[in-house]
């Protein structure tokens, strides 16, 4: 597969939705279990930001199984959120719809990617289609889920190389990092 290098500017999409963790936060191969634990990727605050002041909307969708592994309970994950919702009200942003997959791999929901039950979930609430939306992730999971609701991807790695980003029915762009690709086409 060959990465657009230069996409198309986000301004195009009405609607970024963004995976969490890797993206929006530091990941942990131990599981996000606390707001003690919870770090955030500074840049990519900012990098939200200014889709939001550039009239985006922003979402997210976040495989969350730590719920069903109960490492962490509802209120400490919403309280995550809330705590993000703050760092971004200080910076004139929020996110406009967080969703979140609760469930173990094996509990075969409809919401947990690579399945793109969040995605559809949110594109209903706003009345959109997959071609009014980029989604923003950093695992094949990811690509999986936006290649099969057939919206454009952002992968976020350091590098861009990835065997499992095929020739598909979506657009795939490459960035080392969300305010990176953002801040590329410079708003101001
Ligand atoms: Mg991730």
């Amino acid at each position: 597969m060959v990465f657009t290098i230069n996409p198309q500017s986000p301004l195009r999409y009405q609607h970024i939705i963004l995976d969490r963790d890797g993206v929006v936060n530091h990941d942990s191969s131990s599981y996000i279990k606390s707001l003690f634990e919870w770090r955030p990727i500074y840049s990519s605050l900012m990098a939200i930001s200014l889709l939001c002041r550039a009239g985006i909307r922003v979402s997210i969708a976040s495989n969350q199984s730590a719920v069903a592994r109960c490492f962490l309970d509802l209120n400490e994950l919403y309280d995550i959120h809330s705590y993000l919702q703050l760092l971004l009200h200080n910076l004139e942003a929020s996110i406009s719809t967080i969703q979140f997959c609760p469930h173990l791999p094996t509990d075969e929901c409809k919401c947990r990617k690579p399945k793109p039950g969040m995605l559809a979930s949110i594109c209903s609430i706003y009345n959109l289609t997959p071609g009014d939306v980029l989604f923003v992730g950093d695992k094949q999971s990811d690509f999986e889920a936006a290649s099969s609701f057939g919206c454009d991807f952002l992968f976020i790695s350091n590098s861009p190389q990835a065997d499992f980003i095929r020739t598909a029915n979506i657009r795939v762009f490459w960035a080392s990092s969300l305010y990176q690709f953002v801040r590329s086409y410079s708003y101001s």
